[in-house]
């Protein structure tokens, strides 16, 4: 029943005098965590009922899940941990197999500080995660929440694990009208006063059965309210507004960026790739060249000297369009053959291996554009 797990008489808080808001932490983390044993969800990298969870596992997860649903994360976690099994033989794989594996998953900078990481706790930590949110926190990739969420559910460690599902059911169940992101500092504080302060307070589960919470139950659209343990204590929900909480500041439109990638094709027809510097967006991945992203389109001086050999280029009907988190980008194509393959950093693949290759998705986009193109317009010689 909805709101029993509040008091010790078992009766529905929504139906009892005092106001949502004077409910006391400890009531609702013990409400929370009854719930959780209950109706936990069974994750490829959660620990069984009782049994310590495996660091490598939970690190593994955390990473994999930032930008990513659980979902998309699972089958990936899955593949990891069959053919990279402890922390050790993720370190000693080769970059391009660990990116090459992640294909797919987006926001590779987080695969390459994956693999960074791996390095640094099997060289330096002797194959062992820190076990504190402070010692965390300065390994690669791992920053304020990802190193709550190790500390509490991989070691139990109080600490208060903060993402959007969590900023949802925290902004309901406070009635917080302030909007995100302006909300966040609010939100932070808030779910620290709830969230347990000694590690007999199941950190770890507390944790997870807040994303729980999140995820199944208190959702951005149609939250199931009948089926929250915070149900009798939820202020938005005893305003009638849940639905409408967090409040969102108005988004600004993602700008356009253009650009020209260049495929360049040789006799044998293999295809000329490349790879991108190791910092900035993509980075160390496997690319067809291109200009610049800008805002305004390339003129012909700039594509010239892009180009990554000198050739006879023939545009392509049609743009590549790929949409990033901060911008859209719209590539069109200039494809040229060339005789030999005498480009500085050339990576000559052939189009049925190009599957080897950890190709971004805004990169196999161009592939497959250049694969079906048709050739349009004028040619300019440019290089
Ligand atoms: Fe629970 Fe509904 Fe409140 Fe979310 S809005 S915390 S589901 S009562």
């Amino acid at each position: 029943m909805l709101g029993s797990d509040f008091g010790g008489n078992n009766q529905p808080l929504c139906h009892m005098a005092a106001s949502p808001s004077s409910v006391e932490p400890p009531a609702l983390r013990r409400a929370l965590l009854r719930w959780y044993d209950r109706h936990r969800r069974v994750l490829p990298w959660r620990a069984a009922p009782g049994r310590r969870a495996e660091p490598y596992h939970v690190w593994l997860s955390e990473i994999m899940l930032q930008q990513t649903t659980v979902a998309t994360v699972g089958p990936y976690f899955e593949r990891f941990v069959r053919r990279w099994p402890d922390i050790g033989a993720l370190a000693r794989a080769p970059l391009d197999d660990v990116l090459h594996g992640w294909q797919g998953l987006g926001y590779y900078a987080r695969a390459r500080n994956l693999h960074r990481c791996a390095g640094v706790v099997s060289g330096d930590f002797d194959g062992r995660f820190p076990d504190t949110e402070d010692g965390l926190r300065a390994l690669p990739g791992i920053g304020p929440y990802t190193a709550a969420a190790i500390a509490a559910i991989a070691f139990d460690r109080p600490a208060s694990v903060v993402d959007g599902n969590v900023e949802r059911v925290i902004a309901r169940l406070r009635a917080v009208e302030t909007p995100l992101p302006g909300a966040k500092p609010a939100l932070r504080d808030l779910a620290a006063e709830l969230a347990p302060r000694r590690g007999n307070g199941r950190p770890g589960d507390y944790a997870q059965a807040l994303m729980d919470l999140g995820a199944t139950v208190c959702r951005p659209r149609r939250p199931a309210c009948d089926r929250c343990p915070w149900a009798g204590a939820c202020q938005a929900r005893h305003a009638g507004n849940a639905e409408t909480l967090p409040r969102r500041a108005a988004r600004t439109a993602r700008p356009v960026r253009r650009g020209v990638a260049f495929w360049v094709v040789r006799p044998d027809g293999a295809v000329l790739l490349r790879r991108r510097p190791e910092s900035g967006l993509l980075g160390g991945m496997i690319e067809v060249p291109s200009t610049e992203w800008r805002a305004a389109a390339p003129d012909m001086a700039e594509i010239g000297a892009a180009a990554p050999v000198m050739a006879d280029w023939t545009p392509l009907a049609g743009i590549v369009r790929h949409t990033f988190t901060h911008f859209h980008l719209e590539l069109s194509v200039r494809a040229a053959t060339v005789a030999d393959g005498t480009c500085p950093g050339a990576i000559w693949c052939l189009p049925d291996r190009l599957g080897e290759h950890a190709l971004p998705s805004v990169m196999k986009k161009v592939v497959a554009h250049a694969l079906l193109g048709k050739r349009v317009g004028s040619s300019g010689r440019t290089g």
